[in-house]
């Protein structure tokens, strides 16, 4: 163990602490290099440089040790190859808008591999293992089995796959209990009773795995996000476990910053979807549609408009606020409404981008694509600082956000309520872009749309941008 062996004897390890210390910086320096858009591809390239030369050295320093057998090794080097090239097409192959889903995969990837790795650490070996072990092998299985069928579940959910948005669980608070304590009591009896070791810890993975299920089937609309980087935070924690368990300081590290990242993430997404953290946990949120249902919604009539009508509302507007969201990202147009917008400022008109923090399928996913169109920073503003602003907007432009706009979420007992919205009703004129009456990501109505303030410009969200942006160019022509 680290803690037997602070300072290690063999130059082997000496080396081998050295690269890891050297890969820990790494992932440190691309964490912060990712603090900006700017940066962020670097931080990237940086923290990946940092896993393969650890990964390297784990490879090469077993293979120094001679810990393993032929067919150990045949293993370990079909993993990497498997695992590599399933990563570069992945990454390669998948759609922007689908990387949260990819990102859900992954942490079922992590969480499941440190529950294994940490499982093989509690059984392998002859005699009982130190109870450090038990207890950091213990919650490394525990973390990491809820983290699985979590994760898997969310990826299924954020896929839109029917079956997983309709998976309902009565008395969902009570399941969730049960399981939270079934795994614990099991936990404990695994670090009591080391000598049934296969029992209770095969019985904690279950009981873990379980709780993962009930915990993320019933959350859906505004709790979704929240789940989404607790789960994250989860697969860091069980990965820093499993390395603490097997004495792998790069796995501690890694590990450790992503849990860090993650529970700092999950704090600043509950504060700002009003979600209080346990609630969240506890599966005690979300409305009777809360996995993302078809509740009936608002009645009434849209009234559509043209794009040559909004160029003419746009350019005789003083003040437009555009309104970002996941149709957006789905229809790739955020270089159109970045050109709009341009157009519109060298006219004059003051041109604001209103940016929800959960918009989109992930945190900081409308920044990262209007960033990408290079809209200046300072004209994305966030929720507290553009709600004031919307009763002095002349014309809104809604361009593919559905749930982040709804008002529904002032009432009690919907999937979004409590969920703070952007204030677009409040505006003078409202226009939103949408494909035809497709509902948000909680599966409600939104009724923003039959507000008498309120055109709907139906259509891809990039086709009616330029039909705009063409109608404008005329009238300024
Ligand atoms: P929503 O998912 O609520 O709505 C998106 C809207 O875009 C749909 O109503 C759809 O309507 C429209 N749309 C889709 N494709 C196009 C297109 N090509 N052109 C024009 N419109 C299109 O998005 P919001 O951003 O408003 O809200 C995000 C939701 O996702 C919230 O409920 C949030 O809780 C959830 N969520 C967010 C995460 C995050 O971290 N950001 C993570 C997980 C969930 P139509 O089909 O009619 O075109």
């Amino acid at each position: 163990m680290i803690y037997d062996n602070w300072i290690p004897a063999s130059t082997v390890d000496v080396v081998a602490w050295c690269v890891y210390v050297l890969a820990a910086v790494l992932f440190v320096m691309g964490l912060h290099y990712m603090n900006s858009p700017k940066t962020a591809r670097k931080g990237n390239f940086v923290s990946a440089a940092g896993m393969v030369i650890a990964v390297a050295m784990a490879f090469v320093k077993l293979f120094i040790d001679g810990n393993f057998s032929k067919t150990a090794l045949v293993l370990l080097v079909a993993g990497i190859v498997v695992g590599a090239v399933a990563g570069v097409v992945s990454a390669k192959k998948v759609k922007m808008t689908d990387m949260p889903q990819l990102v859900s995969v992954f942490n079922t990837v992590g969480g499941g591999a440190a529950a294994l790795v940490a499982l093989n650490d509690i059984l392998a070996g002859e005699g009982s293992p130190s109870l450090v072990v038990l207890i950091t092998a213990g919650l490394g299985v525990m973390i990491g089995s809820v983290t699985f069928t979590g994760s898997l579940v969310a990826a299924g959910k954020l896929q839109g796959i029917k079956w997983v948005k309709k998976l309902r669980l009565p008395g969902k608070s009570v399941w969730n209990i049960l399981f939270i304590v079934l795994t614990v009591a099991a936990f404990i009896m695994l670090c009591v009773q080391p000598e049934h070791r296969a029992l209770w810890s095969i019985l904690t993975t279950v009981f873990a795995l379980c709780y993962g299920l009930v915990f993320v089937i019933p959350i859906g609309g505004a709790d979704m996000p929240v789940v989404i980087s607790v789960l994250n935070a989860c697969t860091g924690t069980a990965v820093a476990m499993s390395g603490l368990a097997i004495d792998n300081v790069a796995l501690i590290v890694a590990g450790a910053l992503v849990g860090a990242a993650g529970v700092t993430l999950s704090v600043l997404m509950s504060k700002a979807m009003n979600r209080p953290l346990m609630s969240v946990l506890a599966g005690g949120f979300g409305g009777a549609n809360a996995a993302g249902g078809d509740a009936e919604g608002p009645e009434g009539t849209m009234k559509e408009t043209s794009a040559d009508d909004l160029a003419v509302q746009l350019v005789y507007a003083d003040k437009v606020i555009f309104v970002p969201g996941f149709g957006l990202a789905q229809a790739q147009a955020q270089r159109e409404l970045a050109d709009l917008g341009e157009l519109l400022k060298e006219h004059g008109v003051e041109v604001e981008y209103a940016i929800h923090p959960v918009a989109g399928r992930m945190p900081g996913h409308m920044n990262v694509l209007l960033a990408e169109a290079n809209v200046p920073y300072d004209e994305l503003i966030d929720l507290d600082d553009i709600n004031p602003q919307f009763p002095s907007a002349n014309v809104s432009l809604v361009v593919g956000a559905n749930d982040v706009t709804n008002p529904a979420a002032r009432k009690p007992g919907t999937p979004v309520s409590g969920m703070p919205i952007l204030d677009v009703d409040k505006s003078q004129n409202v226009v939103v872009m949408k494909r035809g009456r497709g509902k948000g990501y909680a599966g409600i109505e939104n009724e923003l749309y039959f507000e008498d303030n309120t055109q709907m410009l139906f259509g891809d969200a990039k086709a009616s941008l330029q039909a705009v942006i063409a109608a404008v160019k005329e009238l300024l022509a």
